[in-house]
């Protein structure tokens, strides 16, 4: 197994100075790459000033207020009210609860091959078996409903507290709504009374070339949330929804969701620093003309198709055996591919975005490359 010592932009070191080109962004984290300088300074300025105080609410902690403002700038009007925690999971279980106070309902909706997180309750929410077997009974009341597939929807009732979903399927192998799927959704849940939660902590952050992946589908959920690409490489997520559902999270006397290091100063800082990287430098913006190189350059007789938004893609190859084998070869060539957690002929390239023309196209090339060895 390889050591990294060193990272830095889009490449990975080894300790004898070999350097990987890093396709998949440590999954969805680096978006705005290894180490960005402004992260780093903002760090390290953080560093100066203090790490941990209180559990949340205590004292006023600026680099959470700036975050939180940031954060809201980014979102639909009314999506203001930013709850800070560790990660993706615990941000999904915040969502969760939250929507169960909201509504005093208790069923949740989620799709099959869905992905939400590993505690027991984000992980009862995941579409998948596999994972889950090992662990039952899991939280009860969840039904999973085929993605993309309309009919479905009238399982979504008033007893529904929510439907959570990802914007675009990330560990299903990029599985991308179709049509007005997430629209109808969107009003199937109006009707009922269900509340939206989008999932964007692989989709989120610039990586589908809108800050959010929603976006790209026209509707605007009750509630987001995200982790991954937030923090620019530290541990940080958060579950936001308007003011008037949040502060119906905790009432006297149920404590609605507790966290010690939810929204560490410091991740906070980060954070900041990250929003900051992919406005200035136009991050999101330049993703739709790296997508279109990528497609462009990963043609192949072993590849089957490429599912695709943004810099979210998934090469369909032939067979399990030749995706080992391509994940296997083209690291030893210097360029890190890797697996879906539910999907097992497909490769996860999701690069930072801050990866350049020429960066995609030595990129490919070695993927081009390996597959002709393999072919052969
Ligand atoms: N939701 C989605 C869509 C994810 O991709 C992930 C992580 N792969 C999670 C939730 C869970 O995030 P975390 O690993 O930070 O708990």
């Amino acid at each position: 197994m390889l050591e990294i010592v060193k990272a830095e932009g889009i490449k990975m070191f080894d300790k004898n100075g070999k350097a990987y080109i890093d396709l998949i962004s440590g999954i969805g984290v680096s978006n705005v790459g290894h180490r960005h300088p402004k992260v780093i300074q903002a760090v390290k300025d953080q560093l100066d000033k203090y790490l941990h105080l209180m559990v949340y609410g205590e004292f006023i902690q600026s680099p959470q207020v700036k975050l939180a403002e940031a954060l809201a700038k980014t979102l639909p009007s009314g999506l203001d009210n930013v709850y800070l925690v560790n990660s993706g999971s615990e941000a999904v279980e915040g969502a969760i609860k939250l929507a169960k106070r909201v509504t005093g309902r208790y069923e949740i909706i989620s799709f099959k091959n869905a992905y939400h997180g590993s505690t027991t309750g984000s992980l009862a929410l995941n579409g998948n078996e596999y994972f889950k077997q090992a662990f039952r009974p899991l939280m009860p009341g969840i039904r999973h409903l085929n993605f993309n597939e309309e009919e479905d929807l009238e399982f979504v009732t008033s007893n529904t507290a929510a439907v959570i979903v990802e914007s675009i399927q990330g560990e299903a192998g990029v599985r991308v709504p179709e049509n007005n799927f997430l629209k109808k959704l969107r009003e199937r849940c109006l009707e009922t009374g269900a509340l939206f939660i989008a999932d964007e902590i692989q989709a989120g952050f610039g990586r589908t070339g809108t800050f959010w992946g929603f976006e790209n589908f026209g509707i605007v959920p009750d509630i987001v949330v995200c982790a991954k690409g937030m923090g620019g490489g530290m541990p940080i997520g958060a579950f936001i929804a308007p003011k008037e559902l949040m502060k119906k999270l905790s009432s006297n006397p149920v404590l609605g969701h507790i966290t010690t290091f939810g929204g560490h100063p410091v991740s906070c800082a980060a954070a900041l620093a990250t929003i900051d990287v992919i406005q200035g430098e136009k991050l999101a913006e330049q993703v739709p003309s790296k997508e279109k190189l990528f497609l462009k350059l990963l043609k192949h007789p072993l590849i089957r198709s490429v599912r695709h938004k943004g810099l979210m893609m998934a090469v369909e190859l032939e067979s399990f055996e030749i995706l080992k084998k391509t994940i296997d070869k083209a690291i030893m060539k210097g360029v890190l591919t890797d697996w879906f957690l539910f999907c097992d002929k497909a490769m996860r390239i999701a690069p930072p975005l801050v990866i350049t023309e020429e960066e995609i196209k030595i990129s490919c090339d070695l993927i081009v490359e390996t597959l002709d060895e393999i072919q052969k």
